[in-house]
């Protein structure tokens, strides 16, 4: 094909690439994809396939590239990974229509028919299994925000409250695939997606919440506030343009108010690696080593309960409880985890069907995902002392009968994806049916009766009957053996000549052929039309389904949890309502697993925080396990309130609001950042956000600058994490100087990790104890990390020199004990000015007499 300037067809992917802005655009040409200029380069060097050019367009080649339909779904996956947007332009008439319609040289008419974007996709090929898909949006209004979230592949719908300080942690919780924000936002920035201010108008949202879900009013749903119906406004909106008018499924929103989960801001989920660890993959995060679910849709809850720890005692109780039941009965538990496992992902079938991208296999996972169901809500319901949540459950697993009932009469046991060679829809199902594929086999057999019949009448044992998409059936022969077939009466046709063989037709092959092509299509058309009425027929129900799919995956969280905590030995938490954090024999679940695997064993250490000994002060040699420690005890407390056993001998523990995990500079190198301003602003935002119900662990803050600064900046941190925020707080630190502050600082205690030098080797115990580490190791471990004898030497040389130094001069923290606690409010409030000191200091003390003074003191008084 050629492509020169102003041609129609420039004109109309001009026109469809102005509508795709700034997505790629596939032009559907025949059996390609095509892709043009700016386009079909950046395509072509994503999927690495060769940039062609086409035709001329003011004056210069048109770059182009193509990929072949049938194959589009491996190259979608690929530009949409890379992060790009593609729209899809389809031919929407056939050519013959189009010249039908509009004469011989008509252009068929494209359009896009879907926007394929990485927040939006239901095709399992595009999917994680055991990832949610969320697409989220920003509102903004009357003071408030809110973030919208759709996983088009379930049918979820959430709203979760924020504010400006939280938005970010919602966010991270839900670690969007796509996040749209009005193009007035300030929330708008390089990877989100900007759209028109007026879809996220709030009354505009309201109406497209009535409108979509067919209600009057939205009360039954919940409050909503302006900002909400913004966030939901504007998603329903980018949805209905990626889907182009095709809405997928939508449950009915779930509002969320921020306060129901414990905030955990991005930076802390990324240093406690809660979902992904560095490298941004699930391996190594605290999810992976705690993941034992054996459904895809079980894995995506666990992920979401992690993410999203309660803040309600009852809730929680109410998960430790099935867990229990689940832990305490090992042979139920293989039985459910058993039956889960042969279970297709319903919830994303139905997704699929919803969409308009369903196909026969998906309702054959409804129906044996419906059925396997229905079994295990049966065991369920004959479980003795069941804890309430399955029994909240139980009858949610159930009650699909007459669906599961037609679904297993009308499919055959694995139907295929492709619909087009048709084959499943069940025999017996529909007596018309049957009676078109009794006419089509009975034709297929008539046509191997003639096959035989030709052999015998032209005595050629080569002869074949065969089939293909242009000639439809004929006769084949060996070129040598064709003469007889061409004389004038044999009966045959000549048809076509090829290199080896010669092809004919024959009047009575035709006949049979014609009977088989026919019922053929007339079945195809029948089973066609049967898929359309079962596909509505699961819709009709696909509210129920997806309950039932939220049952199934609860379950499944819960038998795992289960299985995970009788696997490690794993204790169930006591829940209080005071601040407290008691932890016997606590572990790190991920490390502990990397350490098993090289054959070592894991230290278990308690942690004790309470009212009176908040603050611990942890010192210790680099290497001795003070980060681990720090840790796995904020890995204990988001187990916990996630309703999850933790690893520990025990646990009882108060609730965390808010939980704070930062990392000193130096370890976050690696990721290239200005790390110490980066330190600096995480400490800010714990010092600004802690409540007295908050945990927060700090590991190494103040170390990403110069000693002094250091020392200093740690210091001040402690100091008001111990007076103003007053939270549970575990700060591990080198600076052996801080361990002044326990003379001070009351609920503050000293502790150390416990490391032993044995015949001039450093021996690292991993063991938590009470004090402060009595020296540093840090020559010790240079030594065992390798560095040569002659420098670690040099090195003990110049401590020696240093000790004495500190020895006369009283060391790095010489003069901090003289330091008043709150010297630093005093100093601020010096600066702004104080009218007590000022009248205090105008005074003459030496001129006054007993009478003056009594006066003055009186003064005093007042302006206090
Ligand atoms: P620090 O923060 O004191 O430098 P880490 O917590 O990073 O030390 O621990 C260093 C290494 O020691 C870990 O990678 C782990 O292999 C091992 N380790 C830490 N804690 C324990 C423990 N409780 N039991 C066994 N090994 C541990």
């Amino acid at each position: 094909m050629t492509l020169p300037a102003q041609t129609p067809m420039m004109a109309q992917y001009q026109a469809l690439k102005a509508e795709a802005q700034d997505c790629l655009l596939f032009y559907r040409m025949g059996d390609f994809f095509e892709m043009f200029f700016e386009d079909a380069r950046i395509a072509a060097a994503c999927l690495d396939i060769a940039l062609t050019a086409r035709g001329e367009h003011e004056g210069d080649k048109v770059p182009m590239c193509g990929v072949p339909v049938h194959a589009a779904t491996g190259y979608l996956q690929r530009l949409i990974k890379a992060g790009h947007r593609v729209a899809i332009a389809e031919q929407i008439e056939t050519p013959e229509g189009a010249k039908k319609a509009r004469g011989s040289k008509a252009l068929v008419a494209r359009a896009i028919v879907r926007v394929v974007t990485a927040g939006t996709l239901t095709e399992e090929a595009l999917l994680d299994t055991r990832a949610a898909n969320w697409c989220a949006a920003v509102g903004e209004a009357g003071g408030g925000i809110v973030v919208a979230a759709a996983d088009v592949s379930t049918g979820r719908f959430e709203l979760f409250e924020a504010d400006a300080g939280a938005l970010g942690a919602v966010l991270a919780r839900l670690d969007p695939a796509e996040v749209v924000v009005s193009e007035a936002s300030p929330h708008a920035d390089a990877a989100t997606v900007l759209r028109p201010r007026g879809e996220f108008d709030s009354s505009r949202g309201e109406e497209r919440l009535k409108a979509l879900f067919g209600v009057a009013t939205l009360d039954g749903f919940g409050q909503f506030s302006r900002a909400a119906l913004a966030a939901a406004g504007g998603l329903i909106a980018y949805l209905d343009h990626t889907a182009k008018g095709a809405l997928p499924f939508l449950r009915p929103p779930r509002i969320t108010a921020s306060s129901a989960s414990m905030a955990i801001d991005a930076a802390t989920r990324e240093s406690l690696e809660l979902t992904q660890s560095v490298g941004g993959v699930r391996k190594g995060s605290l999810v992976d080593a705690v993941d034992r679910t054996v459904t895809g849709a079980g894995a995506r809850l666990l992920a979401a309960d992690i993410a999203a720890p309660l803040m309600d005692r009852t809730a929680i109780d109410a998960r430790l409880d099935a867990v229990q039941r689940f832990h305490d009965d090992p042979a139920m538990r293989d039985a459910v985890r058993q039956a889960l496992r042969t279970l297709p992902d319903i919830g994303r079938a139905l997704g699929r069907l919803a969409a308009g991208r369903g196909s026969p296999r998906d309702l054959g996972q409804l129906r044996d995902g419906l059925d396997a169901a229905w079994h295990l809500g049966e065991r369920l319901g004959r479980m003795a002392a069941p804890p309430p949540l399955l029994v909240e459950l139980a009858p949610q697993l159930r009650g699909h009968g007459a669906l599961i009932d037609l679904l297993k009469r009308a499919l055959v046991p694995t139907p295929p994806i492709e619909t087009a060679q048709g084959n499943y829809i069940a025999e017996g199902y529909d007596a018309a049916l049957d009676d078109l594929r009794a006419t089509g086999a009975g034709g297929r057999r008539a046509i191997a009766a003639l096959e035989a019949e030709y052999r015998k009448r032209t005595g050629i044992a080569a002869l074949k009957v065969r089939h293909n998409g242009v000639l439809g059936y004929h006769i084949e022969v060996p070129a040598r053996a064709a003469d007889a077939l061409m004389a004038e009466g044999s009966g045959f046709t000549h048809r076509q000549t090829l290199a080896g063989v010669v092809r004919f037709n024959a009047a009575d092959l035709h006949d049979a052929a014609l009977k088989v092509t026919q019922a053929g299509s007339h079945a195809l058309a029948a089973e066609a039309a049967h898929l359309e009425d079962l596909t509505a027929a699961a819709l009709d129900r696909r509210l129920a389904i997806a309950e039932t799919a939220d049952a199934l995956a609860r379950i499944d969280v819960a038998a795992a949890l289960a299985e995970r905590a009788a696997e490690g030995g794993w204790a169930r938490p006591v829940l209080v309502d005071h601040a407290c954090f008691d932890v016997e024999g606590g572990r790190h679940p991920v490390v502990e697993d990397a350490i098993a695997r090289t054959g070592g064993r894991f230290v278990a250490n308690d942690c004790s925080l309470s009212a009176a000994s908040r603050l611990w002060l942890v010192t210790g040699p680099n290497m001795g396990g003070k980060s681990t420690f720090l840790r796995q005890n904020a890995l204990i407390a988001v187990l916990a309130q996630a309703g999850s056993y933790v690893p520990a001998a025990r646990a009882k523990l108060g609730l965390v609001d808010r939980l704070f995990s930062r990392v000193g500079a130096s370890d976050n190198l690696a990721r290239g950042r200005s790390t110490f301003m980066v330190e600096m602003v995480e400490t800010a935002a714990i010092l600004a956000q802690a409540t007295p119900d908050s945990f927060v662990i700090l590991d190494e803050v103040g170390r990403g600058t110069s000693t002094y600064d250091g020392l200093a900046i740690a210091w001040a941190v402690v100091e008001a994490i111990h007076e103003d925020n007053r939270c549970r707080c575990l700060f591990a630190t080198h600076y052996h100087e801080l361990t002044r502050l326990a003379e001070r600082c009351e609920a503050l205690s000293l502790h150390h990790v416990r490391a032993r030098e044995w015949k001039g080797d450093l021996v690292l115990l991993h063991e938590v104890a009470d004090g402060p580490a009595d020296r540093s190791y840090g020559l010790a471990v240079a030594r065992l990390a390798g560095m040569p004898p002659a420098t670690v030497q040099r090195a003990k040389a110049v401590l020696a020199k240093l000790e004495a130094g500190r020895a006369s001069t009283g060391g790095l923290a010489a003069g901090l004990d003289d330091l008043p606690l709150f010297a630093a409010a005093m100093q601020v409030e010096e600066a702004a000015g104080d009218p007590l000191r000022d009248a205090l200091e105008a005074l003459e003390i030496d001129a006054l007499s007993p009478r003056d003074a009594l006066d003055a003191l009186y003064r005093l008084k007042d302006i206090a």
